[in-house]
Parts: C-alpha cells; structure tokens; sequence
C-alpha cells in the first residue's frame, strides 16, 4: 500500500498540531486541521464518482481550500488540474474539451456560465469560492476526517499541468508523482529547507511556480507558509519580518524596490530570496543587494520540466545567469539544426534530462516525439549558453529569435545593451516582417519613471556597439510591456502590435 505522493508530502505529517499556513490574518492552520479537510475533500471526489486517473479541473482562487483540493487528488489517485484564474469562459472550453476532465471546481461567479459547456462535455461542475464556501465545501460538511489512500505508483500521473501559453496555444504538460517528487527532494536540500522555515508565498497555485516549487518544498522540508492570495506590496512588506523565504517572479522584486519600506531591517530574518519564471535583470539583483544585503537567488525551470537549474545556495549568484543544472539533472546546448552538442560558450537550443523531465503532452503525440528526445533529452525552446565557470545564461526563446537578412539574431544582447542606455529601464527587441530582409530589428524602450530618453542617441550608441545587421531600425517608447500573471514579457503581442511597422 503505497502512495510516494501523498505519503511524502502530506501523510508524514499526519498529526501535527503546529501551522502549515499562516494567514494574512494572523489565523493558522495546523498540518492536521489541513490533512482533515483533505480526507473531506477526497470523500467528495470519490462520492462523485471519479476513479483514479481521472481528471480534476480547477479554476479557483488561491485559498487554503484550493490547496487541498490539489491534496485531495493526491490522496484520491486523481490527476489534478489547475488552471490560471484569468482565463475566460472559451479558454476555458478547451481546456476541459482537451484534458477530458470528469470534475471541474470553479468559482462561484463563473458557474452560470461554465454549466452549459460542463453538461455538454458530461463532467460534473462544482464550486469553491476564493472564502472557501461553495458546493464543494457544503459536500465535505459530514465527511470523515479520515481518508483510505489510493495505491499509486511513482510512475503514475499526479497532475496535468497547462504551460502559460507565452509561445502559442498552451499544452497539457503530464507530470508524475516521480517528476514532481524527484524535483521538490532535490530543491529542498539544494536550497535547505527545513522544518523551521517560514515561506512568504504569494504567488498564484495553478503555475509550477507556486505549486510545484513553493509549495511542495515547503511540505518535504514540513515548514510553514504565509499564505497570501496575490502579491501585495502593503501586505508582504507587513509579513516579511516573520518569514525565512520568499520565492517571487522579477516583478515582486521590482516592485518591493520601488517601495522605501524594502530595508535591510526589514529582511533581517529572511535566509533566502528566490527569482524565476522569467529572467531578473542584472540591474534589480544589484540593486536588491544593495538595500538589503541578500543576493537574490535566480533559477530556471518550466512547465513540462519543474526546475532545471539554480544558482548556489553557498557560492556565487551570478547576476544574469540562472546558475547550474540541478543534481541528477543533465543539460547540453545543441544546435537547432543538427541536434548536435556544441562546444562550451556557443549559443543552441536547451536540453534538459533528468526525473524531473515529463511524460509527454496529453494528446499531441506529434509535438511530444518533437520536442522530447527518444533518449529523455527535452528540447525547451530556450535558446543559451554554458560560460566558462559553468554558468547558465538563458538567451531567449527559441521562437523570439530574429532572422534578418539571413542572419541569426539573439534579442538578448540587444537588450542588455538598450538596458544600459541613460534613461532606460527595461527593453524587448522583436523581429518584425521588413520586405527586403525579411525580418528587421525592433526595439521598445521603457523609460525610468519621469525619465525621456534620447532615442536618436541611443540609436547611435548601438551602432558604434553592434554589427550593422543588429542595429534597431527604430526604437519606440512604450510606458510599459505586455506581460502576462507570471511576468513573463508577451513578445507575441509586441510583434502582433507592430507586424505592419515596415510593410
Ligand atoms: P508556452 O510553453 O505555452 O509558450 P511558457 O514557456 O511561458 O509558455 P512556462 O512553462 O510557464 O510556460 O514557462 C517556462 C519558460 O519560462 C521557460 O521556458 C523560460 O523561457 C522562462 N523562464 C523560466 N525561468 C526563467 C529564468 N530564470 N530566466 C529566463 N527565463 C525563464
Ligand atoms: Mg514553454
């Protein structure tokens, strides 16, 4: 009778009175009370008549409720399945038409209009509102607190994981328990975790990052988190005095230092600052340091892999790099056309191999044998280089990558040196179509606040720096790019917005 999952995770701290979550308002709930809530919820779903492997699909808002939801899955055999909270009625039509799904949980407010497609798709629709009320809860009233665990292996499926869609439509990512197991042992003592740690998490729990890295590290080591249901600047600067660690996208950094509030003092206790999902400028690592005195640790992962590589815990955080491939996790740069390895140094595409590596994606067997390698390479569209200490440095995305005039054309470096520019705070360079190169470089600058920079002089610096076929043929100030929730930068919507630029 075994369950590496749920066992792990959640059953090794069966009987614990002292908090797994500490709300923002002060209010604890203790491992136990959450293992209880979990056997009610498991009860539900199996009442429902869900068997294991089926799916879950969640669309809710983040809530200690929500969370056991994903624990009732666990326990349950069942495959969970959550989804980002800003999708709309028709996004999410395909989701539950693509994954099959028997059960969707959503909120409330979406229930009139999600229960036409649930009944034509013939899964069953319940409710979990961001309170905690909902059908779903008022099912669990009664339940017992206890819960007979399903018999899993680790090679089973644990969850469906949709990938952000930051590339084209987002694919269902299938994770087992080992890849999700394998990868939060691994984290937990690369970044020593342990049961005294204190987790400020206000990240969203349907992306890898808040669910799979905050959360499941902090239920391997059996510490503790300050459970927040967004990024708030007021609230997380309150809490941080009694946190130990912070994971956040580059955007909480960025936005903690535009706040006075962000000390040294204030980040007195905290052991740890941890940065991904998208790349952390050089420039906020260093000023992050400045004010506070911690080295914010960056690290790379993604959907379909969890976390590939980090920079050392002991040892040198490199500014603009996402450190080293994770123990048991081998990565190589090859080159895009012949799949060969190249040398250190050159810039290919990435590919990781590891436990964390996943199963394939649900029902696109064609882009599956694409993108993962027959010998368990995973080809992750980012395009890098290993430097000479070893150090990885994400150079984009394969898909964001300029061809003009025949020659290939890496966004990153332009950037870095528009990022440098007297009034700059931040850039993206796309490819846009141009008649006679087929793609001409375009930069967009965001200014630092009040600032006005002199494009015609930044124009002139990236020519005395740069190679004639890199130079920007315009640049265009914009107050702000398009990102999505995880703050990735959404090339695909610059490029949309100025296809017609050169034409
Ligand atoms: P889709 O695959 O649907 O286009 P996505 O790749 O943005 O969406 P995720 O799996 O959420 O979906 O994101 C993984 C990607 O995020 C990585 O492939 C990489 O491009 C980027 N990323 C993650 N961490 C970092 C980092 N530290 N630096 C730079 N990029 C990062
Ligand atoms: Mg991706």
């Amino acid at each position: 009778m075994a369950n590496p999952l749920y066992d792990t995770l959640f059953a090794a701290h069966a009987g614990r009175l002292d908090a797994f979550l500490i709300l923002p308002d002060g209010s604890e709930i203790s491992y136990q009370s959450f293992l209880q809530m979990t056997a009610r919820f498991a009860h539900v779903l199996t009442c429902a008549g869900l068997n294991p492997g089926d799916r879950v699909a969640v669309q809710i808002q983040k809530s200690p409720q929500a969370l056991a939801v994903y624990a009732a899955c666990a326990q349950a055999g069942l495959i969970f399945l959550p989804l980002n909270t800003a999708y709309t009625v028709d996004e999410l039509t395909y989701f539950l038409e693509n994954s099959g799904a028997r059960l969707m949980v959503c909120d409330g407010a979406s229930q009139g209009a999600l229960a036409p497609i649930a009944t034509g798709l013939g899964a069953t629709l319940e409710t979990l509102n961001g309170d905690g009320s909902g059908s779903l809860s008022d099912k669990a009233e009664g339940q017992p607190d206890s819960f007979d665990t399903v018999d899993r292996s680790g090679d089973d499926l644990a969850a469906f994981l949709y990938t952000s869609g930051t590339t084209g439509r987002s694919k269902g990512a299938m994770l087992t328990q080992d890849n999700l197991l394998s990868n939060a042992r691994t984290l937990t003592d690369h970044w020593r975790f342990t049961a005294d740690d204190v987790l400020l998490h206000a990240l969203p729990i349907f992306h890898t990052h808040g669910l799979f890295v905050a959360t499941n590290i902090t239920l391997t080591a059996g510490g503790s988190m300050i459970f927040l249901p967004k990024f708030d600047a007021d609230q997380v600067i309150a809490l941080l005095p009694r946190a130990t660690a912070m994971m956040g996208v580059p955007t909480f950094y960025t936005r903690l230092l535009d706040d006075a509030r962000l000390t040294r003092e204030l980040t007195a206790r905290m052991r740890l600052f941890i940065s991904g999902s998208a790349p952390l400028l050089a420039e906020t690592h260093v000023s992050f340091e400045s004010r506070t005195g911690h080295r914010i640790l960056e690290r790379y992962g993604m959907t379909e892999t969890n976390m590939n590589t980090s920079n050392p815990y002991d040892g040198e955080r490199r500014a603009g790099t996402v450190g080293f491939p994770l123990p048991g996790v081998e990565l190589k740069v090859t080159d895009p056309e012949t799949g060969k390895t190249l040398p250190d140094g050159e810039v290919g595409q990435i590919e990781v191999r590891g436990p964390n590596v996943f199963k394939g994606y649900w029902q696109m067997p064609e882009k599956t044998a694409a993108e993962l390698r027959e010998d368990g390479f995973f080809i992750t569209g980012d395009l890098g280089r290993v430097d000479e200490d070893g150090y990885v440095h994400i150079v984009g995305r394969n898909k964001d990558l300029i061809i003009s005039g025949g020659y290939n054309i890496y966004p990153k470096e332009i950037e870095l040196l528009l990022d440098d520019q007297p009034g700059v705070l931040e850039s993206a360079v796309i490819g846009v179509p141009h008649p006679d190169f087929g793609e001409t470089v375009l930069g967009i600058l965001v200014p630092e606040k009040g600032a006005a920079p002199d494009t015609d002089a930044i124009l002139a610096a990236a020519r005395d720096s740069l190679a004639r076929f890199k130079h920007p043929r315009e640049l265009i100030l914009l107050d702000e790019l398009p990102r999505n929730t995880m703050g990735k930068v959404q090339k695909n919507i610059l490029r949309d917005t100025y296809k017609s630029r050169f034409m």
